[in-house]
């Protein structure tokens, strides 16, 4: 009953208060608990920092009996195993690397403990299934339980040992906590754990301090400074390659007069550090880094993240531009992107082995989506995650400043259609000269003044085509060869025969914006 439920929460927060010293709970904490005290097993999905462990050891100090924390880390499991002491909770760790199993197994088997951690190789050791038998159990708590799934980033076999594990104490309820939120990770989590459908509790995924933009690259030297110049203090900017990294790096560091440090992998080791350290202690250093930066750095000030090029996956875009604004003052996040970005990413799906191509395809399409929309990016995002965000957030770039969409769909068949019959090998350039009219030696050598294609876009139209081929190239309809030639992609067919419309978002002045700052 609700009185029931009342009564357990307000018992779970005296317990907050006493054992924690935190006057309320956070964003869905409370959810989570409230689902753990009635012993319904429950996914946790929220963004490192959220506060998810204290979900599993409140209810542990609550319930009778012990709380069986896996962890993938043992360094992790100390970490928490001190701070769980240091709140007077009684917990202990079974791992390779402690000396007191004896006192340990013990105090489990006697009632004794509120949590105990161990790694997720124990779950298949029969020695330790029999200790389980013998001791009271309140909950199991599978942390990082992203590992359990081929989907996710960090597959850990030894995870898929949990259920049969957990299924031997079909009392037990479970609680699975990731950072993850993958739809389909979160899903194969579920299932791989035995978590009913009705038992996810995700949220806080939101970042309003953060404010989003997402605008094609025409010269990113200039774009960065400008928004080094709106946005004073420690930025990061991510390149793609150590070249770039280290080429803008360069060229900023002289357009602008700031400190920028380059940071990637093929830096001396001491370089390297050396500038990570520069950057921490910094109040207004730029790093320009490759994704390899910024994993386990605290820097709570960094005021932007920038992207020239994009990133991975809509996951991989939050994680990293989550490293700005920690300290919960305004911050920007801008990706400049580039039709050759997806060009690069969609090449390389050919080389991803066959049975992870498809998920891999489908980010890259969510990815494209996000780049590619006049909506709410804050709302894409969230819904990503599968948060359920209004329909505008005020701190974005289309939100502020509302883009104009254009449906393209003739220009669209147009340059598919002069992608075809020029072969499917030519570039952008040379398909521009073509469609727009101008016959220069090469196109007059083709015989390309002679297609029917020819000269079929006129002025204003010719302006659009850039964008055009950008979206088509996004979203996979348009795709280029090794040496830069376009081909027709998927979808491309249903364009040309009418079956698919194609619309375009044409940035609003923003663009000025990237010129004005700081150029050299
Ligand atoms: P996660 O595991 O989700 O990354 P943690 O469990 O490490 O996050 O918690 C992050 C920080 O938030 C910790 O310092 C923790 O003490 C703090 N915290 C957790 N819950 C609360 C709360 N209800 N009120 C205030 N601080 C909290
Ligand atoms: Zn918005």
């Amino acid at each position: 009953s609700t009185d029931a439920l009342d009564g357990k929460l307000d018992d779970a927060r005296a317990e907050l208060r006493r054992t924690f010293g935190f006057d309320d709970f956070r964003g869905r904490q409370a959810a989570v608990v409230e689902r753990v005290l009635m012993g319904r097993s429950t996914l946790a999905v929220m963004p490192t920092g959220a506060g998810k462990s204290l979900t599993y050891q409140l209810p542990a100090t609550m319930l009778a009996g012990t709380c069986v924390v896996v962890s993938p880390l043992i360094a992790l499991m100390h970490d928490q195993l001190r701070s769980a002491r240091a709140n007077g909770i009684r917990a202990a760790t079974l791992t390779s690397a402690d000396a007191d199993w004896r006192e340990t197994q013990d105090a489990f088997r006697a009632g004794e403990l509120d949590l105990l951690y161990v790694a997720p190789e124990r779950a298949s050791q029969p020695h330790f299934r029999e200790l389980l038998s013998a001791a009271p159990l309140s909950l199991f708590a599978v942390d990082e339980a992203h590992c359990v799934s081929e989907w996710g980033h960090d597959f850990r076999p030894d995870y898929r040992m949990l259920r049969p594990m957990m299924d031997a104490f079909p009392d037990v309820p479970r609680l699975a906590l990731t950072a993850t939120a993958d739809r389909q990770t979160r899903a194969d989590v579920m299932a791989q754990l035995g978590i009913p459908e009705d038992g996810l509790v995700l949220a806080g995924f939101d970042r309003p301090n953060i404010r989003y933009a997402i605008t094609p690259r025409d010269n990113p030297v200039r774009q960065i400074a400008g928004i080094m110049q709106d946005r004073p203090g420690p930025g990061i900017v991510y390149a793609p390659t150590r070249r770039k990294v280290e080429d803008i790096a360069e060229k900023l560091a002289s357009a602008t007069g700031r400190p920028v440090l380059p940071y990637h992998a093929g830096l001396p080791a001491e370089e390297r550090a050396d500038n990570q350290a520069r950057f921490v202690a910094s109040e207004d250093m730029v790093i320009v880094a490759t994704i390899a930066f910024g994993m386990g750095i605290d820097k709570p000030d960094v005021r932007f993240v920038a992207h020239v090029g994009v990133p991975k996956s809509i996951e991989a875009y939050y994680q990293e531009t989550g490293r700005a604004g920690r300290d919960g003052d305004p911050a920007g996040a801008v990706m400049l992107w580039g039709a050759s970005d997806f060009a690069t990413a969609r090449a390389r799906l050919e080389e991803v082995p066959e049975d992870r191509r498809m998920a891999e395809r489908q980010r890259l399409d969510a990815l494209a989506g996000l780049v590619e929309t006049a909506q709410c990016r804050r709302a894409i995002l969230l819904r990503h995650f599968g948060e359920d965000p209004p329909e505008s957030c005020g701190n974005c770039d289309n939100c502020l400043d509302a883009p104009g969409v254009t449906d393209a769909t003739e220009l669209a068949r147009k340059l598919l259609s002069a992608v075809y019959r020029t072969g499917q090998s030519f570039g952008m350039g040379h398909l521009e000269k073509v469609l727009t009219g101008t016959a220069d030696d090469r196109v007059r050598q083709r015989g390309h003044d002679t297609l029917s294609v020819f000269g079929i876009v006129g002025g204003e139209e010719a302006g659009l085509l850039k964008p055009v081929a950008r979206a088509l190239q996004a979203h996979g309809h348009l795709v280029a060869n090794d040496h830069g030639g376009l081909a027709l992609g998927g979808g491309a067919r249903e364009i040309l025969k009418g079956e698919r419309e194609v619309a375009i978002v044409i940035p609003p002045k923003r663009e000025r914006r990237g010129r004005r700052g700081g150029g050299a």
